[in-house]
């Protein structure tokens, strides 16, 4: 349930509101606007004698919330988020750029990736360093070494750094050495994860688990929000279907989806989504053109020799390129790139 107050109520006003429904075993989510406040209600409020809130003289309305999300829900925060990250925006008018290798391998390998992909305008730099393989044989990444050769390539360049956590053992870690905390898409539902996740306030880069609906994607971010953490910022990078050409389908129904149930962020990954990397500019341009807030996109010096997912990297010239080709579609949309 959530409450719309008259607009332009104070603090005082707002306390008074929610005293009146201290009785009721629910939490309250209050969302401040410029001119109007909304008070989220969380909990069971088949309680919630709904008539008699109506008549508080400074409500102006009451509505029934029906979807399970409640923290993630745009009925209880109508303005977009915007998360910060270093001083940076995402879900701003600017896109949010993320570019970078699918593993960090060398420090050779990220700080001259990292160059380059400054130069062509990225905000954010990605590389794995706990890699989720589908083969337990396979290049499982260069763990706390590869955080450290993360390090090195942000003091180089300045750039923000995105990568993958694991397990909940290493929250502390990530905490202080990170950015952007990424979950991948195959702990989607790694509540443990999630609920650790939570009790920091660091940004989290939630991408959409292989199968998963948007409902449930929402209710992994209400997971990470219900234990304070509301800096969230949602991936689209494709989901199973009966189509074995690409790796994945790129779900972009899934970008004004989430724009109209929800105020998070919203940025796309078109490199797992295709698993392609001639797919890779075609479909960022679909992502921008549909109203995602940025892109997630892997870049390697020398995609033949990749150690982890080199078929749909790009090398740091088409990086360029596309940024280039990008800035028209961004402006089309009212966006900067
Ligand atoms: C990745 O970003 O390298 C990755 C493993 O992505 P996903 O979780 O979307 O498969
Ligand atoms: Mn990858």
């Amino acid at each position: 349930m959530i409450i719309i107050l008259k607009p332009h109520m104070g603090d005082d006003q707002i306390e008074q509101v929610i005293s009146s429904l201290k009785a009721y075993d629910v939490a309250f989510d209050v969302s401040k606007g410029t001119d109007i406040t909304v008070i989220g209600l969380v909990g069971d409020t088949s309680s919630v004698d709904r008539e008699k809130v109506q008549t508080h003289p400074f409500v102006e309305r009451v509505m029934s919330v029906s979807e399970p999300f409640k923290k993630s829900n745009r009925k209880f925060h109508p303005e977009n988020t915007v998360v910060s990250v270093a001083g940076r925006q995402i879900g701003g008018k600017q896109l949010a750029i993320i570019a970078g290798p699918c593993s960090v391998e060398t420090e050779q390998q990220i700080c001259s990736i990292a160059e380059d992909v400054k130069k062509s305008g990225a905000m954010f730099l990605r590389g794995g360093a706990f890699k989720p393989r589908t083969s337990p044989y396979a290049f499982q990444g260069l763990e706390a070494e590869g955080l450290e050769l993360l390090k090195i390539a942000r003091t180089q360049t300045g750039l923000p750094i995105v990568t993958e956590i694991m397990s909940p053992k290493y929250v502390e870690r990530f905490d202080t050495d990170v950015d952007v905390i990424q979950i991948g898409a195959r702990n989607m539902q790694n509540f443990d994860l999630l609920k650790e996740l939570g009790k920091t306030k660091k940004p989290i880069l939630l991408k959409r688990g292989l199968a998963n609906t948007i409902e449930e994607w929402l209710m992994s971010a209400e997971y990470i929000m219900a234990g304070g953490n509301t800096n969230v910022i949602l991936c689209e990078r494709g989901i199973r279907t009966f189509e074995t050409y690409t790796r994945n389908t790129l779900d972009l129904s899934a970008i004004p989806a989430i724009k109209r149930l929800s105020h998070l962020p919203i940025i796309v990954d078109p490199s797992h989504a295709t698993g392609s990397s001639m797919m890779v500019e075609p479909l960022a341009k679909a992502a921008v053109a549909a109203g995602a807030d940025g892109l997630i996109i892997e870049v390697h010096n020398d995609p033949s020799c990749a150690l982890c997912d080199g078929p749909q990297s790009i090398e740091p010239k088409a990086f360029e390129r596309i940024m280039t080709q990008l800035r028209a579609y961004a402006e089309l949309e009212g966006r900067t790139l």
